[in-house]
């Protein structure tokens, strides 16, 4: 009784016993050849061993217990349905051995066919095929290569060499040229190289064979390719791969065969039609190996019609069926159609919204699932503007895409000189060495940046893909000398005035002006073309989806805007508010002046003097933005950096007033501002004198920020608008830090508004772990919070960004430390937590507290759906990433079937 207790563990499935939902068990195709068996689609019969198996192969290096049994049974089973033996010298079942894990890695694992021909049962596959000689032994040289080289390691070009060499024997370069004889001859010159190399024959008997194919495909799952792979497409490492055993069927054996591949839908752009390439007289892995030139499939009508329109209607029904687009492989032998795989296809950016769109149209799958099938990385990538590369542009260097889109226009090297030449007109490309926060206004004003170092997280390549702008960096080829207004590369100049164009997602920099188109997308949302009235698949697909989208969503979007036009563009995105406007750079450029003043005060009423002249100058930039935001809500923020960012470097002037003194001028300026820079330096000034800290010990400085916002929005709510002011204090760690600012801003705030109906919140960031963990206390004096992800991801790691991004997040992605930079996108477990802890207690305390984030992660569509899970209210993002802010949040309540914390 004992032994029958043990039932084995089914290791092997006929492809009658599975299905489509099986992958994680049967591979990707292993679930799909079982799906279509069971729809009555013509599939060569056969079965899949289970990943299950390969993983305890993986293990232990043994084939499980009863595992060889269960092969062995399902081996018989076929024979019998097929009234062949594996390998009958006079004739032999052949079968294929494919891998097929549970996602696609395309060309990573290994596939072996005609496997059970031996030097017998080639002559029983050519007598049974009519006596087609020819077929049968190129057939027996295509197992000996493929077995060769995939289950035992021999090089593939010996194979190939070979198989030259045959060809130029014989004068040709077509394979189809070799006869019979030719092909033995190839045999055995095949089977020479593999004893060469393995040391054995070439296994005759066809257990082995397959058993040792079998072994080969599980231990392909650990070959370095798919190691590598695994982790870029981070594609988890234990999930191991199926095994397919499937019947021969044969496209090489003659003019009436042949092989092929097949789309429902074009996967480039969507488009409806019939899109496919087949190859007469050919195995499989010639369409794919450019053996010989297909021809589109529409050719096959003329080939043959009835296997055409066979697979014409077998293509139907599978869309029907799938509802989506499928890739197809099919072989036809001697007129007898055979689907070998199907599975729903890649697809570009472009053709996920239009399919998504047309699916809706053709009532197989309705609006919910259109959002669902369609992702905000999809929408980011049809926001750029694309190159024209029609004719050939060689590009003269290549960096790193740091920012995608394609950008030309004269090269300038100041952000001065950028924002003049933008203001004439003219189409810009900023290049610098690498860029500061001086830069700013220039990488603004310009179309594209380009740096000759740094990388993908360097200053200009992290602004660029927050303001969404192309930016090629580390172009280390170019030599960029500043002062002379050139940069050099490969040889030649090219001065301040000429053309250049960068491609922002391959990084290549090219001379002179290739054209670009700006995208439809953006420019739908920018209002400029209507859906309605314009025949563009894509256009209207994406209104279609963003509409329902919006209609769903729960979190409101906002956008990151410092500027009138930043705020005006985020509008006509869909920003539904400013979430936050910084207002570190009113601090910039020709007010540098007015900052020092206020710095180096010194003597009585210097600085009261110095905030005096920078209040108006505030003033007209809210309300500037407060006209463009016009009812809606803008979260400003209290000045947050450490003020010595605003005095020029210490080296730089150290050095100045090292020159000066030289010339005997007068250098009393130049010392102070020294002195002063000395005096302020801070070790860690993340960590230091910055937020609310600078509020509590400048006196005025908070005060005149605050009376400039209120005096603003009165002058907005004089002028007929609604200006809804929130005033947001950054960095606070402990509620008397917010209460003390709290008492100063309202009594300011009562003297100005009075009676004009203006009302202005006053709130904080949430950044300082500390602030999350007593945010109950905290909300006793705040209406809302706004999570700064950035700063509580740095706090709540305790690294910096700009130390560590360079340093060391490579090993740590590479040891799986992160699955993903925490700074790209939310750490759940650790910051997200924080940002529970915090929701959660601070509506406790204050039921209607107002929740939103304001951080880069506010963009980034996998965070969103975290911020809806948590509850929060809103997100707030670069104007660009709006719209990828809405599509998430929308699709965040069709994922979670509309539940959230809430
Ligand atoms: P991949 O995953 O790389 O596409 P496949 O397992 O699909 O590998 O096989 C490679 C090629 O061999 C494909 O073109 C496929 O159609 C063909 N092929 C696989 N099994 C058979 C079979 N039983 N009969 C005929 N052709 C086959
Ligand atoms: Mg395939
Ligand atoms: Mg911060």
């Amino acid at each position: 009784m004992a032994a029958q207790e043990t039932v084995d563990h089914k290791y092997v499935y006929d492809f009658s016993e599975g299905n489509k939902e099986l992958k994680d068990l049967l591979g990707g195709k292993g679930a799909n050849l079982a799906e279509m068996t069971n729809l009555g689609l013509p599939v060569p019969p056969g079965f899949t061993i289970t990943t299950e198996a390969c993983q305890a192969y993986l293990a232990t290096g043994q084939q499980p217990d009863g595992l060889a049994g269960q092969i062995e049974a399902h081996l018989e089973s076929l024979e019998r349905a097929m009234g062949k033996r594996l390998g009958d010298p006079q004739d032999p079942l052949l079968v294929s051995v494919r891998s097929g894990a549970k996602f696609s890695m395309p060309g990573m694992m290994e596939t072996v066919l005609n496997v059970g021909l031996n030097d017998q049962s080639v002559v029983g596959l050519s007598a049974q095929a009519g006596g087609n000689d020819r077929f049968a032994w190129d057939s027996y040289r295509r197992l000996i290569q493929m077995f060769g080289k995939t289950v035992c390691e021999v090089p593939g070009e010996e194979f190939e060499h070979a198989l030259d060499e045959a060809k130029s024997a014989k004068g040709t370069h077509n394979d189809l040229d070799l006869d019979a004889d030719d092909l033995r001859g190839l045999v055995d010159a095949y089977k020479k190289i593999f004893s060469k190399h393995t040391g054995r024959e070439f296994p005759q008997q066809p257990r082995e064979q397959l058993d040792l194919a079998i072994r080969a495909v599980f231990e392909s799952w650990n070959a370095e390719r798919a190691v590598l792979y695994r982790r870029q497409e981070r594609i988890p490492a234990d999930l191991g791969t199926a095994v397919n055993v499937v019947t021969m069927v044969f496209g090489n054996l003659g003019p009436d065969s042949g092989t092929g591949v097949a789309f429902t839908r074009d996967p480039a752009s969507g488009a409806q039609g019939i899109y496919g390439d087949y190859l007469a007289n050919a195995q499989g892995e010639d369409v794919v190996a450019g053996i010989r030139n297909t021809v589109p499939l529409q050719e096959l009508e003329q080939l043959d019609k009835t296997s055409y329109d066979q697979l014409l209607g077998i293509m139907a029904r599978l869309e029907e069926h799938y509802k989506d687009l499928c890739d197809i492989e099919f072989t036809i032998e001697r007129g007898k159609l055979w689907m070998l795989q199907t599975r729903v296809g890649k697809r570009t950016a472009a053709a996920a919204f239009v399919i998504a769109g047309q699916l809706v149209d053709e009532g197989l799958i309705d609006l919910d699932e259109a959002l669902h099938r369609v992702n905000g990385a999809q929408l980011a990538q049809l926001m750029f503007p694309r190159f024209q590369l029609d004719h050939e542009f060689q590009p003269v260097a290549k960096g790193i895409g740091a920012s995608p889109g394609a950008a030309s226009g004269t090269v300038v090297f100041t952000s001065a000189r950028a924002v003049e030449m933008a203001a004439e007109g003219k189409s810009v490309i900023l290049v610098r060495r690498e860029t500061n926060p001086d830069d700013l206004n220039g990488m603004i004003a310009a179309q594209g940046i380009l740096t000759s170092r740094g990388g993908k997280t360097s200053h200009a390549a992290v602004v660029a893909r927050g303001m969404g702008k192309t930016c090629v960096s580390g172009a280390d080829e170019i030599e960029v000398n500043v002062p002379a207004k050139r940069f050099t590369v490969a040889g030649q100049t090219v001065n301040e005035g000429d053309v250049v164009s960068i491609d922002g997602t391959t990084g290549k920099v090219y001379l002179g002006e290739v054209p670009v188109m700006p995208s439809e997308v953006v420019q739908y949302f920018e209002g400029s073309l209507d859906p309605e009235h314009i025949d563009n698949a894509l256009v209207r697909a994406v209104h279609r989806i963003m509409t329902h989208a919006d209609g769903m969503r729960r979190l409101a979007v906002r956008t990151n805007a410092d500027t009138g036009a930043d705020a005006a563009r985020a509008r006509r995105f869909g920003a539904e508010g400013i979430g936050l406007c910084r207002t570190e750079h009113m601090f910039l450029g020709d007010r540098r002046e007015l900052v020092e003043r206020l710095i180096l005060a010194r003597a009585p009423g210097e600085r009261e003097a110095a905030l005096e002249a920078l209040l108006p100058l505030q003033r007209a930039d809210f309300e500037e933005i407060f006209r463009e935001m016009d009812g809606l809500p803008v979260t400003v923020r209290l000045i947050d950096p450490p003020l010595h960012e605003f005095l020029p470097p210490l080296e730089q002037l150290a050095v100045n007033v090292a020159v000066a003194q030289e010339r005997g001028e007068d250098v009393a300026k130049e010392e102070a501002l020294l002195a002063a820079v000395r005096r302020m330096h801070e070790e860690n000034p993340m960590l230091g004198l910055r937020g609310v800290r600078l509020g509590l010990v400048i006196p005025g400085l908070f005060a005149m920020q605050v009376r400039a916002i209120a005096e603003a929005a009165v002058a907005c709510a004089r002028g007929g608008g609604v200006a809804r002011p929130e005033i947001m204090v950054p960095l606070v760690g402990a509620v008397q830090e917010l209460e003390t600012v709290r008492a100063e801003a309202e009594k300011i705030i009562a003297e100005v508004v009075g009676d004009s109906g203006v009302e202005v919140l006053i709130g904080t960031m949430i950044e300082v772990p500390r602030a999350a963990l007593t945010a109950g206390q905290i909300a006793e004096a705040a209406e809302f919070f706004s999570f700064g992800t950035n700063d509580l991801t740095q706090m709540g790691w305790g690294f910096s960004r700009d130390d560590v991004e360079g340093a060391f997040f490579w090993r740590y992605l590479e040891l799986g430390i992160f699955g993903i930079s925490p700074f790209e996108s939310i750490d759940r477990d650790g910051v997200g937590r924080l940002v529970r802890i915090a929701a959660e207690e601070g509506r406790a305390a204050r039921p209607g507290l107002k929740l939103g984030v304001c951080g880069e992660h506010g963009g980034d569509p996998d965070s969103v759906h975290f911020f809806h899970e948590v509850g929060l209210d809103y997100v707030s993002c670069s104007p660009f990433r709006v719209p990828v802010a809405r599509l998430e949040a929308g699709r965040a309540v069709v994922e979670t079937g509309g539940s959230d914390s809430r």
